[in-house]
Order: C-alpha cells, then sequence, then structure tokens
C-alpha cells in the first residue's frame, strides 16, 4: 500500500497528505498508460480500485494523530507538526 506524510495543522488540528511512497500496484496502473492496448480498450483515466491506498490515520479522542507505529494504525509513515504553512483547511497561519 502507499505511504505518507501526515501534515498537522496545530491551530485547528487539520490534517494534510503527502503522498510518500507509491506502491507496485499503483505503479502498475500507472503503467497501463503506456499500453496501447489497455489504452483503446479502457476508458481514462484508469480506477486503480485499491482502496487501502488512500491515506488513513487513526486519531485520539483529542484529534491528535496516533504516532504508534503498530500495524493497522494507517499508512503514515511520520507526522509533520506544521509551525509555518498556511493551512489550506482555514487559512489560518500561525504567528509567533
Ligand atoms: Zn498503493
Ligand atoms: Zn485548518
Amino acid at each position: 500500500m502507499c505511504q505518507y506524510i501526515g501534515i498537522f495543522y496545530e491551530e485547528c488540528n487539520h490534517v494534510r497528505f503527502k503522498l510518500h511512497n507509491f506502491c507496485l500496484d499503483l505503479f502498475h496502473e500507472l503503467q497501463r498508460i503506456n499500453n496501447p492496448e489497455e489504452r483503446e480498450t479502457h476508458a481514462l483515466p484508469f480506477d486503480p480500485d485499491t482502496p487501502g491506498c488512500e491515506p488513513y490515520a487513526l486519531f485520539d479522542e483529542n484529534g491528535l494523530p496516533e504516532t504508534r507505529d503498530a500495524p493497522g494504525t494507517g499508512n503514515v509513515l511520520w507526522w509533520v507538526i506544521n509551525l509555518s504553512e498556511v493551512c489550506p483547511g482555514c487559512e489560518v497561519v500561525r504567528v509567533g
């Protein structure tokens, strides 16, 4: 499955995911676009149909990401606590 880096916006508890690594399933799916036969018989865009590749993570009761490195806690490799970026969800910039 694909792996992500999570970005956590402390002011508003919003999160954002950056794709870090895509898996072979997705890679092979993307490669189909280079195959003329596939292009002819299937409509674009391809649907990788790999729901496990969507970013997912667990959050505790305070809305903070669980950083436990246990199976089943998500496909986020690590979390970055945002200190400077504008949150794209609510456009809040951290001050100070
Ligand atoms: Zn994947
Ligand atoms: Zn926000």
